[in-house]
């Protein structure tokens, strides 16, 4: 029987940073099913739609590239060629740039799916051997703002809690996140929680009514960009409550006068004026936080993605910081990773910013130690481009060659249409994916098809620092390679030394060496102990071989004086406001069951029944003050380009607000349903990240 031919696989699914375990089962004609892994610790045998319908992912092989192509010269066509000839052909371009403009006319743009062997063989290529920093991912889009948070108040990036706090926590303040959709497993979690003690208070954050607002005890509806304001009128209620820690804030942090005077520069009433929230909600939000034994915050993208992501970040870390919420079971601030393994790039150092095992690009003593470790060339201390800047970089010409990995800018990045352009004036332009319906492949001169989820090996790390082992369980359609391996194959034809590697393991173990002595330590961690242990949290106790589930329980923290730091920064917001001409605010985001620009989820019927078209939703008076009414076509207008869909009329978001979903990218040649056409190209100054979640339009009907 087909059974008796079948195998079994334990691996982790490739879409989300919960990082659920999977049981792949294989038959004798490599077609797969999949099944949530009863025995993971996160997961316990759930999965949502997205991970339930991967193997139609795996199964389809339709859209696949199959073997590498180039072309000779821009007016060419693409051909089929060899890897060596692929491979030489980018080699060449790549020197000839290096040499004629410097390391820094070249870069490479990659993913938060990347694999962390992955990640960790291109930052050494480009850090350590090409001599620029110019590498950077798609996280750059999703969650910098929380590194440089957690970086700023707590010495380090580093996630303080686990998930297993969720069923110890007693209250959840859920800001900019709608974990419902995009994170369902941990949000099965915190609905069991609550159905089991109901009087564990959800407090949700949010311009608009999601679907995680139906277990919300308090919803907070705020006006788009005023996180800041209402984080600090709750801090000031906590303070006039005496609801704070008093003796945690003396004794293990820094800077509360500074935060207990701009938290009283503002009254609740005013605050409340500008967060468009009663006064009322605000204090019974500071009452329930100052009634928790366990406060956890989470937040995702709607703090991350904006011109003052940095500040919103540290303006909520101060919540539990004030409140002594960290460090112990059931508290903490809790960043959602949107993807798989953002965490594990951010281990490696895969930001054009960052260092392996977060050393600072910026200290000459690391960049030493990492030099010397890797024996390549000296390490700029130039922080490289980030996401959006490359692209900018390549309209401007100065960035003369870009090789794209397992990411799709010209749906995902703000000003798509400036970015599209930026790619059309590249001189060189690298193609790594595994899809042939990739858009940017249009503008390629070398394509390389590569190996995805199931077809190769390697790790990822989680949003709660846990490593898991995915393993390799079918083969790869074609020619099709694993990241690692192209990358490896590309950096020996440069001529460099250091990239002989007889497995993606012996890339892991260089990279866990990295981290001996530092504070993610995992040293020496191999394959076979984080599938022995099903997955491993770092760092890893030196003794006992242990992981660790939560961070500072002796409440040192990683900055100088070991104290955490409460950073007051100003509540201004840095976006485009509306005027006349363009009088709402537009804000971008995720839908249930697509994952970012649809190259997987997209694949699915089942996945795309649930909400199969663009839409843009807006509040009924709105649109009846434009003679807009259910599914009447809309053109939403910026300064920088239209889109042209559907209007959904609803009462779940603000009035003045308009929301589009971010997944779909051109369609038969049409951009029209891709809502970067309109988003805005400026940045929060420290993190870099896009404000996805703030520009100015105009809606009108078609
Ligand atoms: Fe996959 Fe995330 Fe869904 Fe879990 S919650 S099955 S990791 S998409």
């Amino acid at each position: 029987s087909n059974k008796a031919h079948s195998e079994a696989f334990n691996t982790t699914c490739c879409y989300c940073g919960v990082g659920c375990g999977i049981v792949v089962n294989k038959d004798k004609n490599d077609i797969v099913t999949v099944t949530g892994d009863m025995d993971h610790p996160v997961n316990k045998g759930m999965l949502c739609s997205k991970g339930m319908n991967l193997h139609y992912t795996v199964n389809d092989k339709t859209d696949r590239l199959l073997y590498p192509q180039m072309r000779l010269n821009k007016s060419m066509p693409l051909q089929r060629v060899s890897w060596d000839n692929a491979l030489d052909k980018a080699a060449a371009a790549f020197k000839t740039f290096i040499d004629k403009y410097g390391p820094d006319s070249v870069a490479f743009y990659a993913s938060g799916q990347c694999l962390t062997e992955e990640y960790y063989v291109i930052n050494k290529l480009i850090k350590g051997f090409i001599g620029s920093n110019n590498i950077d991912t798609n996280s750059r889009l999703c969650m910098s703002s929380a590194v440089v948070g957690y970086k700023m108040s707590l010495g380090e990036d580093s996630v303080p809690v686990c998930y297993d706090d969720i069923e110890m926590a007693d209250c959840f303040y859920v800001t900019g996140a709608n974990p419902a959709w995009c994170h369902p497993i941990i949000w099965r979690r915190v609905e069991a929680h609550k159905a089991e003690n109901p009087n564990v208070r959800i407090i949700v954050v949010d311009p608009r009514v999601t679907d995680t607002c139906s277990i919300a005890d308090l919803h907070l509806q705020l006006n788009p960009g005023t996180d800041i304001t209402l984080n600090y009128a709750i801090g000031r209620a906590l303070i006039e409550n005496g609801d704070i820690d008093l003796e945690f804030v003396k004794n293990h942090t820094e800077g509360f006068e500074r935060y207990r005077e701009m938290v009283f520069e503002r009254s609740i009433t005013e605050a409340s004026v500008i967060c468009g929230v009663s006064e009322d909600d605000i204090r019974l939000a500071a009452r329930y936080i100052g009634e928790a034994k366990g406060f956890l915050t989470m937040w995702t993208m709607g703090l991350n993605q904006s011109s003052i992501g940095v500040n919103k970040n540290l303006s909520l870390i101060n919540l539990n910081l004030i409140t002594g919420h960290i460090g112990k079971p059931g508290s903490g601030p809790f960043s959602l990773t949107g993807q798989p393994n953002a965490m594990g790039g951010r281990e490696v150092g895969g930001l054009s910013n960052l260092l392996p095992a977060h050393r600072d690009l910026n200290n000459p003593l690391h960049r030493e130690e990492v030099q010397k470790f890797w024996k390549g060339t000296t390490i700029s201390p130039t922080p490289g481009l980030t996401a959006t800047q490359m692209f900018d970089a390549l309209n401007e010409g100065t960035l003369k060659a870009i090789w794209i990995i397992c990411t799709n800018p010209l749906t995902s990045l703000p000003n798509a249409r400036w970015a599209e352009e930026g790619l059309k004036k590249a001189k060189f332009v690298v193609i790594q994916d595994i899809s042939n319906k990739a858009e940017t492949l249009k503008y390629a001169d070398v394509i390389l098809p590569a190996a995805t989820w199931t077809e190769k090996e390697g790790t990822m790390t989680n949003s709660e620092r846990r490593i898991s082992h995915l393993s390799k369980i079918v083969p790869a359609p074609g020619e099709a390679l694993p990241d690692s391996e192209i990358i490896c194959r590309f950096a020996k034809k440069m001529g460099f030394k250091g990239f002989d590697y007889s497995s993606p393991e012996e890339i892991y173990l260089e990279h866990t060496r990295l981290t001996s002595k530092t504070n993610l330590n995992i040293a020496g961690l191999d394959y076979d102990t984080i599938r022995r242990n099903k997955t491993i949290q770092w760092p890893i106790d030196k003794r006992t071989g242990a992981g660790t589930q939560r961070l500072f329980t002796n409440h040192k923290f990683y900055t100088a004086s070991t104290r955490a730091i409460l950073h007051s920064p100003p509540d201004t917001l840095l976006s485009e406001m509306p005027n006349d001409e363009f009088p709402f605010i537009l804000t971008t985001g995720r839908i249930r069951d697509q994952w970012h620009t649809m190259s997987k989820t997209g694949k699915v019927n089942k996945l795309n029944n649930h909400i199969s078209n663009a839409f843009l939703e807006i509040h009924p008076e709105d649109a009846a003050s434009r003679e807009i009414r259910e599914d009447t076509i809309v053109v939403v207008k910026s300064r920088r380009g239209e889109v042209r869909l559907k209007a959904k009329l609803t009462f779940a978001i603000k009035k003045g607000v308009v929301f589009l979903p971010m997944h779909w990218g051109k369609i038969l040649g049409s951009d029209l349903n891709r809502a970067n056409n309109v988003t805005s190209p400026i940045l929060d100054p420290i993190s870099k990240e896009p404000d996805f979640k703030f520009c100015a339009v105009s809606i009108e009907k078609y």
